[in-house]
C-alpha cells in the first residue's frame, strides 16, 4: 500500500469514527400537557405540584429511555402513555368529553427519519390511542385509521381496548355538562382549558419523533376531529429540520397547518426554529383568533417553547442536559 493510498485510507477512517461519533449525539425531549387559560388562581398548590410531578417524571423517563439508546419512536410513546394514563390530562384516561358524554381520542405520530406517519381519530375503546397511531405508521399501508376501523385494526393486532367509561372521569362529566348548560342558554364561551399532551425526541442516532394524542375540546360534536391526528397540523417530525408537537383550538391549527408551516418557514425563511415557531403561534395564529402552542426539537436537541395562552404544562430537558418544567407564561 503506497503512503498516499495508506494515508487517504487513516482520513477516511478518522472521518467514519467521527461521524459515528457525532451522530451519536446527545438525545433531547421536550412534552406538553396542554395549553390555555391556566393561571395561578385556577390552581392549588396540591394540584400544580401534581402537574409539574407527572411532567417531570414522563419528560425523565423518555430521556432516561433515550439515554439507554432506545429510539426516539419508543421514547416519546412511552412519555405519553404515562400522560394518557394520567385524569391530569386530556388523553386517554381523563379525557374530555362530546356532547353524548363520551370520550373520542385522537392520536398521531410522525417520524423524520423517513418522513412516516401514522394516525387514528375519533376512537373510543383504545386504552392508549399512542399505540394504535404507531401501529398504523408501522403495520399498516396507510396513515390514518378513524371510528370502528381503527378498532377492528386494533383487534386484529391485540392492542388493549377499554371500555369507554374507562376514560370518564366526574370532572370531565362536570365539565361538559356546564358546557352544555351554558349552550343551552346561548352563552358560548370559547374553550377554557386544553389539555392535549405530546411529545418530541431526539436519540442518539439523530432520529426526532413527534407524537401527539388528545381528547380533543369539551362537547364537541360527535364525530369532530382536531389538529392533533392531522400530520402537518398537530403533529410534524422532520430530521433535517424539526419535531413539532402542538395543542390549542384545534379548527384553527388545522388551517393554519401550524406544525408543518413552523419547520417550512425555518427551512425556507432561514430562521432559526424558535422564530418560525413565534410568527406562526404568536402572530398568525392570534390574528386568526386560534388560541394554542407548541413543544419543539430542533436537529441539534434544541428545546423550544412557543403559546399565545396564559399557560401552558410543558417539561424538556435539551442535548446539554438542561431541563425546564413550566405551567404558567412567565416561567422559564
Ligand atoms: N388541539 C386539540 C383539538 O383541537 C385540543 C387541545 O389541544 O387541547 O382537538
Amino acid at each position: 500500500m503506497s503512503k498516499y493510498t495508506f494515508t487517504k485510507a487513516l482520513t477516511a477512517l478518522t472521518i467514519a469514527a467521527l461521524s459515528c461519533w457525532t451522530q451519536a449525539s446527545e438525545v433531547a425531549i421536550v412534552i406538553h400537557g396542554g395549553a390555555g387559560t391556566i393561571t395561578p388562581d385556577k390552581m392549588t398548590p396540591e394540584l400544580e405540584k401534581s402537574y409539574r410531578d407527572i411532567l417531570t417524571k414522563a419528560s425523565e423517563h423518555g430521556y432516561s429511555l433515550l439515554k439507554q439508546g432506545v429510539s426516539s419512536e419508543q421514547a416519546v410513546i412511552e412519555t405519553i402513555k404515562i400522560m394518557e394514563d394520567s385524569p391530569l390530562f386530556n388523553a386517554g384516561h381523563g379525557a374530555v368529553l362530546t356532547n353524548q358524554e363520551k370520550a373520542e381520542l385522537d392520536a398521531s405520530i410522525m417520524r423524520g427519519s423517513d418522513l412516516a406517519a401514522g394516525a387514528v381519530a375519533a376512537v373510543t375503546t383504545i386504552k392508549n390511542p399512542i399505540e394504535l397511531a404507531y401501529a398504523v405508521m408501522t403495520q399498516s399501508e396507510h396513515v390514518m385509521l378513524v371510528g370502528k376501523g381503527a378498532e377492528v385494526f386494533a383487534e386484529e393486532l391485540g392492542i388493549e381496548q377499554v371500555d369507554n367509561d374507562y376514560f370518564i372521569t366526574p370532572r370531565r362529566l362536570e365539565q361538559v355538562r356546564a358546557a352544555k348548560a351554558r349552550e343551552a342558554t346561548a352563552m358560548i364561551p370559547k374553550p377554557e382549558k386544553y389539555g392535549t399532551v405530546g411529545a418530541v425526541a431526539l436519540d442518539a442516532s439523530g432520529n426526532i419523533t413527534a407524537a401527539t394524542s388528545t381528547g380533543g375540546m369539551t362537547n364537541k360534536r360527535y364525530g369532530r376531529v382536531g389538529d392533533a391526528p392531522i400530520i402537518a397540523a398537530g403533529t410534524y417530525a422532520d430530521n433535517a429540520v424539526c419535531g413539532v408537537s402542538a395543542t390549542g383550538h384545534g379548527e384553527y391549527f388545522i388551517r393554519a397547518a401550524v406544525a408543518h408551516d413552523i419547520c417550512a418557514r425555518s427551512l425556507y425563511k432561514d430562521i432559526s426554529l424558535q422564530a418560525a415557531a413565534n410568527q406562526v403561534v404568536q402572530d398568525k395564529l392570534v390574528a386568526m383568533g386560534g388560541d394554542g402552542g407548541i413543544i419543539a426539537l430542533t436537529p441539534r436537541g434544541e428545546v423550544i417553547f412557543s403559546f399565545n395562552t396564559a399557560g401552558m404544562y410543558r417539561a424538556g430537558i435539551d442535548a446539554e442536559g438542561r431541563r425546564t418544567v413550566g405551567i404558567y407564561a412567565d416561567e422559564d
